[in-house]
Protein backbone atom coordinates (compact mmCIF):
# COMPACT_ATOMS: atom_id res chain seq x y z
CA UNK A 1 0.00 0.00 0.00
CA UNK A 2 1.39 3.31 -0.81
CA UNK A 3 1.98 5.48 2.25
CA UNK A 4 -0.61 8.16 3.17
CA UNK A 5 2.39 10.88 4.22
CA UNK A 6 1.52 13.35 1.42
CA UNK A 7 4.95 15.45 1.95
CA UNK A 8 7.37 12.21 0.39
CA UNK A 9 8.48 12.91 -2.92
CA UNK A 10 10.79 9.54 -4.11
CA UNK A 11 12.90 9.28 -7.43
CA UNK A 12 13.78 6.00 -8.83
CA UNK A 13 17.59 5.99 -10.68
CA UNK A 14 17.97 3.41 -12.48
CA UNK A 15 21.35 2.49 -13.65
CA UNK A 16 22.37 -1.28 -15.29
CA UNK A 17 18.73 -2.80 -14.05
CA UNK A 18 16.84 -1.53 -16.78
CA UNK A 19 13.17 -3.17 -15.99
CA UNK A 20 10.12 -2.57 -14.02
CA UNK A 21 9.63 -6.31 -13.37
CA UNK A 22 10.98 -7.24 -9.58
CA UNK A 23 13.28 -4.09 -9.20
CA UNK A 24 13.57 -3.63 -5.82
CA UNK A 25 14.86 0.13 -5.76
CA UNK A 26 11.90 1.03 -8.86
CA UNK A 27 8.80 -0.71 -6.66
CA UNK A 28 10.57 0.69 -2.81
CA UNK A 29 10.24 4.09 -4.57
CA UNK A 30 6.75 3.96 -5.74
CA UNK A 31 5.78 2.31 -2.25
CA UNK A 32 6.48 5.18 -0.58
CA UNK A 33 3.55 7.30 -2.71
CA UNK A 34 3.20 10.60 -1.00
CA UNK A 35 2.33 13.40 -3.36
CA UNK A 36 5.08 12.46 -6.49
CA UNK A 37 7.14 10.01 -8.07
CA UNK A 38 9.79 10.35 -10.86
CA UNK A 39 12.25 7.82 -12.20
CA UNK A 40 15.77 8.90 -13.95
CA UNK A 41 18.23 7.28 -16.15
CA UNK A 42 21.88 9.25 -16.62
CA UNK A 43 23.19 8.47 -20.15
CA UNK A 44 27.42 8.47 -19.11
CA UNK A 45 28.89 8.02 -22.62
CA UNK A 46 32.59 9.03 -20.80
CA UNK A 47 32.22 6.29 -18.01
CA UNK A 48 30.72 3.63 -20.73
CA UNK A 49 34.10 4.26 -22.90
CA UNK A 50 36.42 4.26 -20.08
CA UNK A 51 34.99 0.84 -18.66
CA UNK A 52 35.75 -0.28 -22.38
CA UNK A 53 31.43 -0.71 -23.50
CA UNK A 54 31.11 -1.15 -26.97
CA UNK A 55 28.22 -0.64 -29.31
CA UNK A 56 26.68 -3.97 -29.14
CA UNK A 57 26.57 -3.29 -25.32
CA UNK A 58 25.20 0.26 -25.59
CA UNK A 59 22.86 -1.17 -27.68
CA UNK A 60 21.29 -3.19 -25.32
CA UNK A 61 20.98 -0.20 -23.22
CA UNK A 62 19.66 2.33 -25.67
CA UNK A 63 17.03 -0.49 -26.41
CA UNK A 64 15.91 -1.14 -23.23
CA UNK A 65 15.61 2.37 -21.87
CA UNK A 66 13.47 2.77 -24.39
CA UNK A 67 11.30 -0.04 -23.35
CA UNK A 68 11.67 1.00 -20.30
CA UNK A 69 10.66 4.49 -20.57
CA UNK A 70 7.09 2.63 -22.33
CA UNK A 71 6.73 -0.19 -19.38
CA UNK A 72 6.80 2.95 -16.88
CA UNK A 73 4.52 4.70 -18.41
CA UNK A 74 2.26 2.38 -19.26
CA UNK A 75 2.58 2.29 -14.77
CA UNK A 76 1.49 5.68 -14.80
CA UNK A 77 5.19 6.68 -14.56
CA UNK A 78 7.72 8.86 -16.09
CA UNK A 79 11.28 8.14 -16.63
CA UNK A 80 13.30 10.75 -17.58
CA UNK A 81 16.69 10.47 -19.64
CA UNK A 82 19.48 12.54 -19.45
CA UNK A 83 23.41 12.82 -20.76
CA UNK A 84 25.57 13.84 -18.34
CA UNK A 85 29.62 13.89 -18.02
CA UNK A 86 29.89 11.59 -15.10
CA UNK A 87 31.72 13.75 -13.09
CA UNK A 88 28.87 15.99 -13.33
CA UNK A 89 26.68 13.30 -12.48
CA UNK A 90 26.25 14.06 -8.51
CA UNK A 91 25.52 17.95 -9.21
CA UNK A 92 22.78 17.16 -11.60
CA UNK A 93 20.96 15.04 -9.51
CA UNK A 94 20.96 17.19 -6.39
CA UNK A 95 19.84 19.66 -9.26
CA UNK A 96 17.21 17.58 -9.70
CA UNK A 97 16.10 16.41 -6.29
CA UNK A 98 16.03 20.46 -5.10
CA UNK A 99 14.09 21.30 -7.84
CA UNK A 100 11.28 18.21 -7.00
CA UNK A 101 11.61 18.37 -3.18
CA UNK A 102 12.87 14.88 -3.37
CA UNK A 103 13.20 13.77 0.13
CA UNK A 104 14.67 10.01 -1.13
CA UNK A 105 16.47 9.19 -3.93
CA UNK A 106 16.43 5.12 -4.53
CA UNK A 107 18.95 2.77 -6.55
CA UNK A 108 20.24 -0.64 -6.86
CA UNK A 109 23.84 -1.08 -5.71
CA UNK A 110 26.58 -1.95 -8.02
CA UNK A 111 29.30 -4.00 -7.97
CA UNK A 112 32.43 -1.72 -8.48
CA UNK A 113 34.74 0.59 -7.38
CA UNK A 114 34.10 3.13 -9.88
CA UNK A 115 30.43 2.41 -8.95
CA UNK A 116 31.44 2.98 -5.03
CA UNK A 117 32.87 6.11 -5.46
CA UNK A 118 29.89 7.81 -7.74
CA UNK A 119 27.74 6.67 -5.25
CA UNK A 120 29.49 8.10 -1.93
CA UNK A 121 29.59 11.19 -4.54
CA UNK A 122 26.17 11.35 -4.83
CA UNK A 123 25.53 10.83 -1.13
CA UNK A 124 28.36 13.71 -0.34
CA UNK A 125 26.33 15.99 -2.99
CA UNK A 126 23.02 15.27 -1.55
CA UNK A 127 24.32 16.32 2.10
CA UNK A 128 22.72 19.88 2.07
CA UNK A 129 20.09 18.64 0.03
CA UNK A 130 16.10 17.32 1.11
CA UNK A 131 17.23 14.32 -0.11
CA UNK A 132 18.82 11.04 0.86
CA UNK A 133 20.30 8.14 -1.69
CA UNK A 134 19.16 5.12 -0.43
CA UNK A 135 20.61 1.57 -1.93
CA UNK A 136 18.93 -1.57 -1.98
CA UNK A 137 20.22 -5.17 -3.16
CA UNK A 138 19.18 -6.09 -6.24
CA UNK A 139 21.27 -7.45 -8.50
CA UNK A 140 21.68 -11.42 -7.34
CA UNK A 141 19.53 -13.68 -5.91
CA UNK A 142 20.92 -13.52 -2.29
CA UNK A 143 22.69 -10.46 -0.66
CA UNK A 144 25.97 -12.08 -1.50
CA UNK A 145 28.13 -9.30 0.00
CA UNK A 146 26.52 -10.62 3.24
CA UNK A 147 28.19 -14.07 2.16
CA UNK A 148 31.04 -14.85 4.59
CA UNK A 149 33.44 -17.60 5.39
CA UNK A 150 33.65 -19.06 8.68
CA UNK A 151 36.45 -16.93 8.99
CA UNK A 152 34.33 -13.72 8.45
CA UNK A 153 36.26 -13.06 5.30
CA UNK A 154 34.97 -13.14 1.59
CA UNK A 155 35.12 -16.79 -0.12
CA UNK A 156 37.73 -17.18 -3.33
CA UNK A 157 36.67 -20.56 -3.92
CA UNK A 158 33.45 -21.38 -5.65
CA UNK A 159 32.04 -24.49 -4.31
CA UNK A 160 32.36 -23.45 -0.61
CA UNK A 161 30.84 -19.96 -1.53
CA UNK A 162 27.86 -22.30 -3.33
CA UNK A 163 27.28 -24.39 -0.56
CA UNK A 164 26.78 -21.54 1.89
CA UNK A 165 24.48 -19.82 -0.98
CA UNK A 166 22.60 -22.72 -0.94
CA UNK A 167 22.19 -22.77 3.14
CA UNK A 168 21.26 -19.31 3.01
CA UNK A 169 18.66 -19.42 -0.02
CA UNK A 170 16.27 -21.41 2.25
CA UNK A 171 16.29 -18.57 4.80
CA UNK A 172 16.53 -15.51 2.52
CA UNK A 173 13.26 -14.05 0.66
CA UNK A 174 14.11 -14.20 -2.85
CA UNK A 175 10.34 -14.05 -4.00
CA UNK A 176 10.14 -11.64 -7.25
CA UNK A 177 7.59 -8.71 -7.28
CA UNK A 178 5.81 -7.02 -9.82
CA UNK A 179 5.62 -3.67 -10.73
CA UNK A 180 3.19 -1.92 -8.80
CA UNK A 181 0.90 0.89 -9.93
CA UNK A 182 2.42 4.74 -10.03
CA UNK A 183 -0.27 6.60 -8.23
CA UNK A 184 1.17 10.45 -8.29
CA UNK A 185 3.72 11.83 -11.09
CA UNK A 186 5.82 14.48 -10.80
CA UNK A 187 6.05 17.72 -13.11
CA UNK A 188 8.04 18.21 -16.07
CA UNK A 189 12.00 18.30 -14.61
CA UNK A 190 13.75 21.70 -14.92
CA UNK A 191 15.80 22.11 -18.24
CA UNK A 192 19.05 20.99 -17.75
CA UNK A 193 20.44 21.34 -21.34
CA UNK A 194 20.52 17.57 -21.49
CA UNK A 195 17.58 16.00 -21.66
CA UNK A 196 17.94 12.80 -24.36
CA UNK A 197 14.91 11.70 -26.94
CA UNK A 198 15.16 10.23 -28.92
CA UNK A 199 17.82 7.83 -27.21
CA UNK A 200 21.41 7.32 -29.57
CA UNK A 201 24.16 6.53 -27.79
CA UNK A 202 25.94 3.99 -30.05
CA UNK A 203 28.85 5.01 -32.36
CA UNK A 204 28.31 3.26 -35.16
CA UNK A 205 25.06 1.85 -36.47
CA UNK A 206 25.53 -1.70 -35.20
CA UNK A 207 22.20 -3.46 -34.55
CA UNK A 208 21.46 -6.95 -32.58
CA UNK A 209 19.04 -8.54 -34.23
CA UNK A 210 19.68 -11.48 -32.08
CA UNK A 211 19.43 -9.72 -28.79
CA UNK A 212 16.29 -7.54 -29.04
CA UNK A 213 16.34 -4.91 -25.78
CA UNK A 214 13.81 -4.98 -23.57
CA UNK A 215 11.86 -7.31 -20.66
CA UNK A 216 10.03 -9.14 -23.18
CA UNK A 217 12.65 -11.13 -24.93
CA UNK A 218 14.12 -12.77 -21.83
CA UNK A 219 11.32 -13.66 -20.78
CA UNK A 220 10.25 -15.25 -23.35
CA UNK A 221 14.02 -17.25 -24.07
CA UNK A 222 13.33 -18.17 -20.18
CA UNK A 223 9.64 -20.03 -20.55
CA UNK A 224 11.69 -21.59 -23.76
CA UNK A 225 14.65 -22.92 -22.11
CA UNK A 226 12.56 -23.90 -19.39
CA UNK A 227 10.65 -26.18 -21.60
CA UNK A 228 13.02 -27.52 -23.59
CA UNK A 229 16.56 -26.85 -22.44
CA UNK A 230 16.89 -27.49 -19.20
CA UNK A 231 16.50 -31.42 -18.69
CA UNK A 232 19.80 -31.37 -21.45
CA UNK A 233 21.95 -28.88 -19.84
CA UNK A 234 24.39 -30.41 -18.48
CA UNK A 235 24.43 -32.85 -21.68
CA UNK A 236 24.83 -30.21 -24.33
CA UNK A 237 25.61 -26.69 -22.36
CA UNK A 238 29.52 -27.41 -23.60
CA UNK A 239 28.61 -27.86 -27.48
CA UNK A 240 28.66 -24.39 -29.04
CA UNK A 241 27.35 -26.14 -32.10
CA UNK A 242 23.66 -26.75 -30.57
CA UNK A 243 21.70 -24.29 -28.69
CA UNK A 244 22.10 -25.80 -25.20
CA UNK A 245 22.03 -23.24 -23.16
CA UNK A 246 19.99 -20.25 -22.23
CA UNK A 247 21.38 -17.23 -23.77
CA UNK A 248 19.54 -14.97 -21.49
CA UNK A 249 22.93 -13.20 -20.38
CA UNK A 250 22.70 -10.09 -22.77
CA UNK A 251 19.57 -9.19 -20.47
CA UNK A 252 20.99 -10.58 -17.08
CA UNK A 253 24.18 -8.16 -17.68
CA UNK A 254 21.74 -4.97 -18.72
CA UNK A 255 19.15 -5.84 -16.10
CA UNK A 256 16.14 -6.34 -17.94
CA UNK A 257 15.62 -9.78 -16.19
CA UNK A 258 15.59 -10.51 -12.82
CA UNK A 259 17.80 -13.70 -11.60
CA UNK A 260 15.12 -13.94 -8.74
CA UNK A 261 12.29 -13.64 -11.29
CA UNK A 262 14.41 -17.03 -12.99
CA UNK A 263 14.29 -18.79 -9.23
CA UNK A 264 11.18 -18.69 -8.95
CA UNK A 265 10.25 -20.23 -12.76
CA UNK A 266 12.72 -23.00 -11.53
CA UNK A 267 10.89 -23.43 -8.54
CA UNK A 268 7.39 -23.00 -9.77
CA UNK A 269 9.00 -26.39 -12.11
CA UNK A 270 10.71 -28.35 -9.58
CA UNK A 271 9.69 -27.69 -6.32
CA UNK A 272 11.17 -25.40 -4.15
CA UNK A 273 14.47 -26.73 -2.61
CA UNK A 274 17.15 -27.64 -5.26
CA UNK A 275 18.31 -30.12 -3.55
CA UNK A 276 15.45 -32.24 -4.54
CA UNK A 277 16.27 -31.42 -8.60
CA UNK A 278 17.61 -33.46 -11.40
CA UNK A 279 21.08 -32.95 -12.73
CA UNK A 280 20.23 -30.73 -15.79
CA UNK A 281 18.49 -27.88 -13.22
CA UNK A 282 20.87 -28.17 -10.69
CA UNK A 283 24.04 -27.38 -13.48
CA UNK A 284 21.76 -24.22 -14.64
CA UNK A 285 21.68 -23.12 -11.00
CA UNK A 286 25.21 -23.69 -10.34
CA UNK A 287 25.72 -21.13 -13.11
CA UNK A 288 23.57 -18.89 -11.82
CA UNK A 289 25.66 -18.90 -8.92
CA UNK A 290 28.70 -18.21 -10.62
CA UNK A 291 27.47 -15.17 -11.58
CA UNK A 292 26.98 -14.29 -7.45
CA UNK A 293 30.00 -15.38 -6.92
CA UNK A 294 31.95 -13.14 -9.39
CA UNK A 295 30.15 -10.67 -7.67
CA UNK A 296 30.87 -11.23 -4.49
CA UNK A 297 34.58 -11.63 -5.11
CA UNK A 298 34.82 -8.20 -6.63
CA UNK A 299 32.82 -6.20 -3.97
CA UNK A 300 35.01 -8.27 -1.21
CA UNK A 301 38.52 -8.30 -3.04
CA UNK A 302 38.68 -4.71 -4.08
CA UNK A 303 42.42 -4.71 -6.22
CA UNK A 304 40.11 -6.79 -8.51
CA UNK A 305 38.49 -4.03 -9.45
CA UNK A 306 41.89 -2.13 -10.41
CA UNK A 307 43.05 -4.05 -12.89
CA UNK A 308 44.99 -6.39 -10.19
CA UNK A 309 45.05 -9.95 -10.32
CA UNK A 310 43.92 -12.18 -7.34
CA UNK A 311 47.13 -14.19 -7.31
CA UNK A 312 49.81 -11.06 -7.43
CA UNK A 313 53.11 -13.28 -8.29
CA UNK A 314 50.80 -13.62 -11.80
CA UNK A 315 51.57 -9.65 -12.56
CA UNK A 316 55.67 -10.75 -13.13
CA UNK A 317 54.55 -13.01 -15.77
CA UNK A 318 56.44 -11.59 -18.82
CA UNK A 319 53.24 -10.97 -21.59
CA UNK A 320 54.00 -10.29 -24.77
CA UNK A 321 54.07 -7.15 -26.41
CA UNK A 322 53.16 -8.29 -29.90
CA UNK A 323 50.15 -6.18 -31.19
CA UNK A 324 49.93 -8.33 -34.58
CA UNK A 325 49.36 -11.15 -32.68
CA UNK A 326 46.40 -9.66 -30.38
CA UNK A 327 45.31 -8.21 -33.92
CA UNK A 328 45.08 -11.89 -35.80
CA UNK A 329 43.29 -13.55 -32.51
CA UNK A 330 41.02 -10.30 -32.43
CA UNK A 331 40.07 -11.01 -36.03
CA UNK A 332 39.98 -14.49 -35.93
CA UNK A 333 43.41 -15.05 -37.72
CA UNK A 334 45.02 -17.02 -35.90
CA UNK A 335 45.06 -20.14 -38.14
CA UNK A 336 43.53 -22.90 -35.11
CA UNK A 337 39.94 -23.77 -36.21
CA UNK A 338 37.84 -22.99 -32.97
CA UNK A 339 39.81 -20.35 -31.95
CA UNK A 340 38.85 -18.67 -35.01
CA UNK A 341 35.22 -19.71 -35.08
CA UNK A 342 34.84 -18.32 -31.44
CA UNK A 343 36.40 -15.22 -32.51
CA UNK A 344 34.21 -14.71 -35.49
CA UNK A 345 31.13 -15.72 -33.16
CA UNK A 346 31.43 -12.81 -31.73
CA UNK A 347 32.27 -10.41 -34.36
CA UNK A 348 29.31 -11.58 -36.07
CA UNK A 349 26.78 -11.69 -33.51
CA UNK A 350 28.14 -9.70 -30.19
CA UNK A 351 27.99 -13.01 -28.49
CA UNK A 352 30.43 -16.32 -27.82
CA UNK A 353 29.31 -19.67 -26.21
CA UNK A 354 30.97 -20.12 -22.56
CA UNK A 355 33.05 -23.47 -24.03
CA UNK A 356 34.47 -21.38 -26.93
CA UNK A 357 35.12 -18.21 -24.57
CA UNK A 358 37.32 -20.68 -22.43
CA UNK A 359 39.42 -21.77 -25.27
CA UNK A 360 39.97 -18.49 -26.62
CA UNK A 361 41.19 -16.69 -23.52
CA UNK A 362 43.39 -19.43 -23.00
CA UNK A 363 44.88 -19.59 -26.57
CA UNK A 364 45.15 -15.23 -25.78
CA UNK A 365 47.11 -16.15 -22.54
CA UNK A 366 48.50 -18.83 -22.63
CA UNK A 367 50.04 -19.71 -26.45
CA UNK A 368 49.91 -16.38 -27.01
CA UNK A 369 51.56 -15.37 -23.59
CA UNK A 370 49.11 -11.81 -23.89
CA UNK A 371 48.24 -9.55 -20.83
CA UNK A 372 44.55 -11.04 -20.02
CA UNK A 373 43.63 -7.66 -19.50
CA UNK A 374 44.08 -7.10 -23.10
CA UNK A 375 41.66 -9.96 -23.76
CA UNK A 376 39.06 -8.80 -20.93
CA UNK A 377 39.07 -5.15 -22.67
CA UNK A 378 38.23 -6.47 -25.88
CA UNK A 379 35.91 -8.80 -24.91
CA UNK A 380 34.20 -6.07 -23.24
CA UNK A 381 34.25 -3.41 -25.77
CA UNK A 382 32.66 -6.60 -28.14
CA UNK A 383 30.27 -8.56 -26.25
CA UNK A 384 26.86 -8.00 -26.13
CA UNK A 385 26.63 -9.21 -22.27
CA UNK A 386 29.45 -7.44 -21.38
CA UNK A 387 29.84 -7.63 -17.66
CA UNK A 388 32.39 -6.78 -15.69
CA UNK A 389 32.30 -9.34 -12.79
CA UNK A 390 31.74 -11.83 -14.87
CA UNK A 391 34.06 -11.22 -17.80
CA UNK A 392 36.87 -10.38 -15.38
CA UNK A 393 36.64 -13.80 -13.62
CA UNK A 394 36.15 -15.15 -16.84
CA UNK A 395 39.77 -13.95 -17.86
CA UNK A 396 41.35 -14.70 -14.88
CA UNK A 397 40.22 -18.06 -14.69
CA UNK A 398 41.62 -18.59 -18.15
CA UNK A 399 44.27 -16.76 -17.46
CA UNK A 400 45.20 -18.90 -14.26
CA UNK A 401 45.77 -15.38 -12.23
CA UNK A 402 42.06 -15.54 -10.44
CA UNK A 403 39.54 -17.02 -8.11
CA UNK A 404 39.19 -21.15 -8.74
CA UNK A 405 41.85 -20.81 -11.78
CA UNK A 406 42.91 -23.56 -13.69
CA UNK A 407 46.27 -24.39 -12.85
CA UNK A 408 48.50 -22.53 -14.60
CA UNK A 409 50.20 -25.75 -15.97
CA UNK A 410 47.14 -27.41 -16.82
CA UNK A 411 46.52 -25.28 -21.04
CA UNK A 412 43.77 -26.66 -22.72
CA UNK A 413 44.48 -27.54 -26.04
CA UNK A 414 42.28 -25.63 -28.77
CA UNK A 415 42.22 -28.74 -31.20
CA UNK A 416 41.42 -31.53 -28.48
CA UNK A 417 38.73 -28.70 -27.13
CA UNK A 418 37.46 -29.04 -30.96
CA UNK A 419 37.55 -32.75 -31.39
CA UNK A 420 35.66 -33.16 -27.70
CA UNK A 421 32.86 -30.48 -28.25
CA UNK A 422 32.73 -29.80 -32.25
CA UNK A 423 33.74 -33.58 -32.89
CA UNK A 424 30.89 -33.18 -36.51
CA UNK A 425 32.38 -29.84 -37.01
CA UNK A 426 29.41 -28.08 -37.27
CA UNK A 427 30.43 -25.01 -35.25
CA UNK A 428 34.17 -24.59 -37.49
CA UNK A 429 31.93 -25.04 -40.45
CA UNK A 430 29.41 -22.25 -39.60
CA UNK A 431 31.83 -19.71 -38.38
CA UNK A 432 35.31 -20.44 -40.04
CA UNK A 433 34.68 -22.76 -43.29
CA UNK A 434 37.93 -22.34 -44.29
CA UNK A 435 39.34 -24.66 -41.63
CA UNK A 436 37.53 -27.68 -43.70
CA UNK A 437 38.70 -26.94 -47.17
CA UNK A 438 41.78 -28.98 -48.92
CA UNK A 439 44.04 -26.04 -47.76
CA UNK A 440 43.07 -24.83 -44.65
CA UNK A 441 45.42 -21.49 -42.66
CA UNK A 442 48.45 -22.75 -41.38
CA UNK A 443 48.82 -21.76 -36.64
CA UNK A 444 50.11 -18.81 -35.68
CA UNK A 445 51.94 -20.97 -33.36
CA UNK A 446 53.32 -24.50 -32.79
CA UNK A 447 50.70 -25.78 -30.32
CA UNK A 448 53.08 -27.43 -28.01
CA UNK A 449 56.32 -25.29 -27.68
CA UNK A 450 53.74 -22.50 -27.33
CA UNK A 451 52.33 -24.24 -24.38
CA UNK A 452 56.09 -24.62 -22.77
CA UNK A 453 56.82 -21.43 -22.94
CA UNK A 454 53.65 -20.11 -20.89
CA UNK A 455 54.57 -22.95 -18.12
CA UNK A 456 57.93 -21.46 -18.19
CA UNK A 457 56.97 -17.80 -17.45
CA UNK A 458 54.24 -18.81 -15.74
CA UNK A 459 56.71 -21.07 -13.34
CA UNK A 460 59.81 -17.79 -13.59
CA UNK A 461 56.82 -15.47 -12.24
CA UNK A 462 56.27 -17.65 -9.32
CA UNK A 463 59.65 -18.46 -8.45
CA UNK A 464 60.96 -15.07 -8.56
CA UNK A 465 57.67 -13.91 -6.22
CA UNK A 466 58.83 -16.73 -3.67
CA UNK A 467 59.90 -15.66 -0.50
CA UNK A 468 63.71 -16.59 -0.55
CA UNK A 469 64.68 -19.46 2.02
P1 LIG B 1 23.75 -20.27 -19.50
O1 LIG B 1 24.67 -21.40 -19.62
O2 LIG B 1 22.35 -20.45 -19.89
O3 LIG B 1 23.81 -19.78 -17.97
C1 LIG B 1 22.79 -18.94 -17.38
C2 LIG B 1 23.39 -17.66 -16.86
O4 LIG B 1 24.34 -17.96 -15.83
C3 LIG B 1 24.15 -16.85 -17.88
O5 LIG B 1 23.28 -16.06 -18.67
C4 LIG B 1 25.08 -16.03 -17.00
O6 LIG B 1 24.45 -14.91 -16.47
C5 LIG B 1 25.40 -17.01 -15.88
N1 LIG B 1 26.65 -17.72 -16.19
C6 LIG B 1 26.81 -18.82 -16.94
N2 LIG B 1 28.10 -19.19 -16.96
C7 LIG B 1 28.77 -18.28 -16.22
C8 LIG B 1 30.14 -18.11 -15.86
N3 LIG B 1 31.10 -18.97 -16.25
N4 LIG B 1 30.48 -17.05 -15.08
C9 LIG B 1 29.53 -16.19 -14.65
N5 LIG B 1 28.22 -16.30 -14.95
C10 LIG B 1 27.85 -17.33 -15.73
N6 LIG B 1 29.31 -13.81 -18.92
C11 LIG B 1 28.66 -12.64 -19.00
O7 LIG B 1 27.46 -12.57 -18.71
N7 LIG B 1 29.32 -11.50 -19.38
C12 LIG B 1 30.65 -11.50 -19.72
O8 LIG B 1 31.20 -10.44 -20.04
C13 LIG B 1 31.33 -12.73 -19.69
N8 LIG B 1 32.63 -12.81 -20.07
C14 LIG B 1 33.27 -14.02 -20.03
C15 LIG B 1 34.62 -14.10 -20.40
C16 LIG B 1 35.29 -15.30 -20.36
C17 LIG B 1 36.76 -15.36 -20.75
C18 LIG B 1 34.62 -16.47 -19.96
C19 LIG B 1 35.34 -17.80 -19.93
C20 LIG B 1 33.30 -16.42 -19.58
C21 LIG B 1 32.60 -15.21 -19.61
N9 LIG B 1 31.24 -15.12 -19.23
C22 LIG B 1 30.60 -13.91 -19.28
C23 LIG B 1 30.52 -16.28 -18.69
C24 LIG B 1 29.75 -17.14 -19.70
O9 LIG B 1 30.54 -17.39 -20.81
C25 LIG B 1 28.43 -16.50 -20.16
O10 LIG B 1 27.71 -16.03 -19.06
C26 LIG B 1 27.58 -17.53 -20.89
O11 LIG B 1 28.25 -18.01 -22.01
C27 LIG B 1 26.27 -16.89 -21.29
O12 LIG B 1 25.49 -17.79 -22.04
P2 LIG B 1 24.06 -18.23 -21.54
O13 LIG B 1 23.28 -17.04 -21.14
O14 LIG B 1 23.49 -19.11 -22.57
O15 LIG B 1 24.44 -19.04 -20.24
Amino acid sequence: MPSEDATRRTLAWFRDDLRIDDHRALHAAIDRGGVGFAAVFFATRGQWSRQHWGDNRVAMVEGGVRELREALAARGGDLHVFEVDDAELPSVLRRLVDHWSIDEVHANREFGRYEDERDHAVRTALESSTGRLVLHEDETILPVREIRSGAGTPYTVFTPFKKTWLKRLAATDAEPRSCPTVHQGLPAPPDLGTAVDPVSWRNEAVSTPLFPAGEDEPRRRLAAFMSSGLEDYEAKRDLPAVDGTSTLSPWLACGSISPRRILRALRDRLGEDPASWSTGPSVWLSELVWREFYRHVMDGIPRLSMDRPLHGWTDGVAWRDAPADLAAWTEGRTGIALVDAGMRQLAATGWMHNRVRMVVATFLTKHLLIDWRRGERFFMSSLVDGDFCSNNGGWQWAASTGTDAAPYFRVFNPDTQRVRFDAASAYVERWAPEHLGTTPPSPMVDLKAARVQAIDAFKAAKERAAPAT
